[in-house]
């Protein structure tokens, strides 16, 4: 992608810095898991439950943090990627006579702390509806290419653009028709519209992706890097590399064929008008 000298989003917030600080935090009882609904690009609600909680303790391990000429390059690339989302989406949202509120982006290293709990890296890049916000450590970017086998800058991008397709869905109600859902049906079901929520993301990474395509910032392999990586984020593959096996019913976020398929979709189609993964049997 091509993404250098180019404009840099003003909603980041740069949280490096505290990274030093570590709290200790421990899940929270039933209370706290209204707000469960932070969408991971891996894991999934289950994940979210058992590494977000309250903030128990806090220990200051304050080090002085030093940013390296990669971290540098990466928090530019971000910030680059976030102020493209802002360009599609308030473009896009208009079309349809909406107004665009652009979120913020917290980078952080090792731990955070959102409206919607503590996390620590392990979580991976999440939004979190409650504060309207993406939080990404930037040390995905390298687990993204060791531990997901997902290289180039455009899987990077199609992570940022995946966790604000999670923004977009909070605007448009979705988010909210989830949680009176989660309120009425059984784990298993719930998941099952789990997945819809995370192709929908998918979908309108792709949408993304195709508005970013039209301005002429994509290089040969982009579109290939964020498929690859779409597929590599399946459960399918995830559960594979962990356990050996899958667990169709525990899917979350669909398999690597869903992910890919829903990509693709967004980028052919570069609207909201097919984004509908809830109602039809596409795919599934
Ligand atoms: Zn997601």
């Amino acid at each position: 992608m091509k993404w250098q000298g180019r404009r840099q989003s003003s909603n980041v917030s740069d949280r490096r810095g505290s990274g030093g600080v570590r709290r200790g935090a421990s899940v929270g009882g039933a209370g706290l898991i209204i707000m469960l609904l932070i969408s991971l690009i891996f894991g999934g609600p289950e994940a979210a439950l058992e590494t977000l909680g309250t903030v128990t303790q806090q220990s200051q391990q304050q080090t002085e943090y030093i940013e390296s000429p990669e971290d540098e390059a990466r928090a530019e690339f971000v910030s680059v990627v976030l102020a493209d989302t802002e360009d599609v989406w308030n473009g896009i949202f208009s079309d349809y006579g909406y107004d665009y509120e652009e979120p913020t982006l917290v980078m952080y290293h090792d731990y955070v702390t959102s409206a919607c709990g503590g996390a620590s890296s392990e979580v991976g890049p999440f939004y979190c509806p409650a504060d309207k916000t993406v939080y990404i450590d930037l040390d995905f970017f390298e687990e993204l290419e060791t531990k997901f086998g997902a290289s180039g800058d455009f899987a990077m991008a199609y992570v940022i653009s995946h966790e604000v397709g999670h923004h977009v869905q909070n605007l448009l109600g979705v988010m909210e028709q989830m949680q009176e859902i989660r309120a009425k049906v059984s784990q298993t079901e719930y998941n099952k519209y789990s997945v819809r929520l995370e192709l929908q993301a998918d979908y309108l990474a792709g949408v993304w992706a195709k508005g970013v395509a039209d301005k002429g910032y994509l290089e040969i392999g982009d579109i290939d890097e964020a498929i690859n990586a779409a597929e590599a984020v399946g459960d399918d593959a995830i559960q594979k590399a962990a356990r050996g096996y899958v667990v169709p019913d525990s899917f979350t976020h669909g398999t690597s064929e869903q992910r890919s398929y829903w990509f693709a979709k967004g980028f052919e189609t570069g609207n909201l008008d097919s984004w509908d993964t809830f109602n039809t049997n596409e795919g599934f």
